[in-house]
């Protein structure tokens, strides 16, 4: 086993580390206004050349691997210490691309990748309903054939990157189908007449771009939109482990900008006439902050690594890093306030604003008792996990 980068991911990691730098220090104003330059981060992240990172060649993409992703949102998140930053590889490579490649005809991947890579029209995904979040295979959002079109009915909430997103890749019950078995998706193009983007909730963390909602009244969508219909709910959970995938990125990369923020602060603070640093409790604490980074990056490098066809995360290698990132971070940033003493209570800290990225982190991709139900389904096959009553 090598734990060595090649030459080329050294270059990608400096690519997006040099990528990151450029919008440091924006993440304040961007936090306390709750909004961003959304689309000239795009840009630059076009530039840089990091956009529609595991998409093949063939679409535009630059056909590299879930490690190269990894490596670039790791290094965007760390050095920017803002989540947006990582939302243009998110929009353009993550769980709406990767399932907008399982489509089931060639012309859908035509029709949309090539805008998508491009970083033209990003593509967020919708699952989460306001009555039904972890029970997503109960979910109300239709899709009804008529002609050659489908009229989606239905409502969305915490969407990521709506209404700034062109693209939601909605997940909809099919032919009336009730449970998994029913679920599909299907791509929803800004501006179709029915589609209403509201910003929706403020969040504590996680700010500068609205997790929005997604409001679709008998909206009109053509056939070649249509990513899976009924029966195609365990294909579509391929590409969405990369959403988990990329969780465990977020989890990874600010626990690292949190410890950095404690050490930094560690060594300039005195007490005693002394740099707090120098005290057992505290590089015991911070000890214990690299351990759990360092065990959490195994994990989360290996969900990348072994990924299908280098690109398709596999669930139990995703769903455990996931879990591992949404358990350690909040604990993380904890302990990094604590170290902060009364500074770590203010807003004058980046640990404040670290640590209420983490409660974001938590739920979104899903809960961890969900997650845990998960991996015991996989762990366990022999027995029967039901959550219904
Ligand atoms: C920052 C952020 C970004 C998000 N982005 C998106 C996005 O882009 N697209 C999208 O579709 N969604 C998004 N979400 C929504 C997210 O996926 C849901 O919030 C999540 O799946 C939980 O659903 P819920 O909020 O409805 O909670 P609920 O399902 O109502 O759960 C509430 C509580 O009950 C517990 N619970 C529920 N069922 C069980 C069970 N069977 N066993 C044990 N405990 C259980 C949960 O663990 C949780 O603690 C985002 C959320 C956040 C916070």
């Amino acid at each position: 086993m090598d734990f060595d980068f090649t030459p080329e991911q050294l270059e990608l990691k400096e690519r997006a580390h040099k990528a990151g730098m450029a919008w440091r220090g924006r993440h304040t104003s961007w936090d306390r206004d709750d909004a961003s330059p959304y689309r000239e981060v795009t840009e630059s992240m076009r530039e840089a050349g990091l956009l529609g990172l595991t998409i093949p060649t063939e679409y535009g993409g630059k056909g590299g691997t879930a490690l190269d992703y990894v490596i670039v949102v790791e290094e965007l998140f760390r050095s920017s210490q803002s989540w947006i930053l990582g939302e243009p590889p998110f929009c353009t490579t993550g769980p709406g691309p990767s399932m907008v490649l399982l489509a089931e005809q060639e012309e859908t991947r035509r029709k949309f990748l090539p805008d998508i890579v491009n970083g033209l029209k990003g593509c967020a995904i919708a699952l989460t309903e306001p009555d039904h979040g972890s029970d997503l295979t109960d979910l109300e959002t239709t899709a009804v054939l008529d002609g050659d079109d489908y009229i989606v009915t239905g409502s969305k909430r915490f969407i990521t990157g709506s209404p700034e997103n062109e693209i939601y890749a909605v997940f909809a019950r099919f032919d009336d189908i009730p449970g998994a078995k029913g679920v599909g998706c299907i791509l929803v193009e800004k501006g179709t007449p029915g589609l209403d983007l509201e910003p929706g909730a403020q969040f504590v963390g996680s700010r500068g771009l609205p997790h929005g909602e997604v409001h679709m009244h008998e909206c009109r969508v053509p056939r070649i939109n249509l990513i899976r219909g009924a029966g195609g709910f365990s294909d579509l959970m391929t590409a969405f482990n990369m959403e988990r995938l990329h969780n465990s990125i977020y989890s990874l990369a600010f626990a690292e900008a949190a410890y950095d923020e404690t050490v930094r602060y560690c060594e300039e603070r005195k007490s005693f006439g002394r740099p707090i640093i120098e005290f057992q409790a505290t590089y015991h604490s911070l000890v214990d902050m690299h351990v759990a980074i360092e065990a959490h990056r195994l994990l989360t490098y290996k969900a990348a690594v072994t990924a299908i066809d280098s690109r398709f995360p596999r669930p139990l290698d995703s769903t455990v890093s996931k879990l591992s990132g949404a358990t350690m971070l909040p604990n993380l940033t904890q302990q990094g306030v604590l170290l902060h003493g009364g500074d770590g209570a203010t807003l004058d800290f980046p640990i404040q604003r670290l640590h209420r990225d983490a409660i974001a982190a938590m739920v979104a991709g899903g809960s961890p008792p969900v997650l845990r139900n998960a991996i015991a389904a996989q762990l366990f096959p022999g027995h029967r996990f039901r959550q219904h009553a």
